[in-house]
């Protein structure tokens, strides 16, 4: 076991070493990495939606940036190699069930037929524009379907809220009140709960930092879809460029041992 205080010293001797040598300098939000959107994916192309993995990414209020410290170079010794620091839940990345459910299972255990599905996208940016606790409803889903037709067994459904558009500003990324409660659109737990018991769904994604709204305290949506043995992803980019239904999502999710989440990439097969 490695207690956590021992992961945070491991983490801050990381971020004083890449301090130290300046890897990132004083990065500027124009650095961050901010994919633009194709205007108009094609049939049979691949979309990426998955952030690039910076220590500018915005993260859950607490936890602390991803760090990457050069450990070999090609100068000395041919290969050039880094050690990572970071936190499961850092980009995008995979919620397991082990991440809000006692003996829930870890990402290793996730079945990998479950990482390939149908991708729903659901688009809510209309309303998340203005009102940024919002929520994907039950009457949302209803609209969707009367629009699209009902959503397969063992699909994956994303909530499109638009919130990519605010990462070049990690702070309104995040959206913390004077409170220090973050504000931002998920499922509500409802909505959830529905997608998981009527739908059977193998997992539910996020454009924002949480499969709920930000500024819950019950966690409604995470429990229903990672409690029922499902998974979450969160932080998805490029929602806007993929259809609403018609593409398939490949979850690259990682295989640690006993992991709670971590970094993926994830595509969507037009
Ligand atoms: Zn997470």
């Amino acid at each position: 076991m490695c207690a956590p205080h021992i992961v945070r010293v491991a983490h801050d001797q990381a971020v004083a070493h890449t301090t130290r040598r300046g890897l990132f300098g004083a990065a500027g939000l124009a650095a961050l990495a901010f994919t633009a959107a194709p205007a108009a994916a094609r049939s049979g192309s691949v979309v990426d939606l998955t952030h690039t993995l910076t220590p500018q990414l915005p993260m859950w209020p607490g936890s602390p940036s991803f760090v990457a410290v050069p450990v070999a170079w090609h100068a000395a010794g041919g290969f050039a190699q880094q050690a990572l620091a970071l936190w499961e839940h850092t980009g995008t990345h995979i919620d397991a069930p082990l991440h809000r459910t006692p003996g829930g299972a870890s990402v290793d255990r996730l079945a990998a037929e479950d990482l390939v599905a149908p991708l729903i996208v659901i688009d809510i940016s209309a309303r998340a524009a203005t009102d940024a606790d919002t929520t994907l409803t039950l009457a949302d889903i209803d609209d969707f379907e009367a629009r699209h037709g009902r959503i397969p067994p063992r699909a994956f459904v994303a909530l499109h809220s638009g919130w990519e558009q605010r990462l070049p500003i990690a702070a309104a990324f995040v959206n913390l009140d004077p409170g220090g409660t973050p504000h931002a659109p998920g499922f509500d737990a409802r909505a959830a709960e529905f997608l998981v018991t009527q739908r059977d769904i193998v997992g539910a994604g996020v454009d924002t930092l949480s499969l709920d709204h930000a500024s819950s305290r019950e966690f409604g949506a995470h429990t229903a879809v990672l409690g029922a043995g499902r998974y979450g992803v969160e932080m998805l980019a490029n929602l806007g460029a993929v259809p609403p239904v018609g593409a398939t999502v490949v979850v690259g999710a990682p295989k640690h041992a006993g992991g709670t989440g971590g970094p993926c990439r994830v595509l969507a097969l037009l």
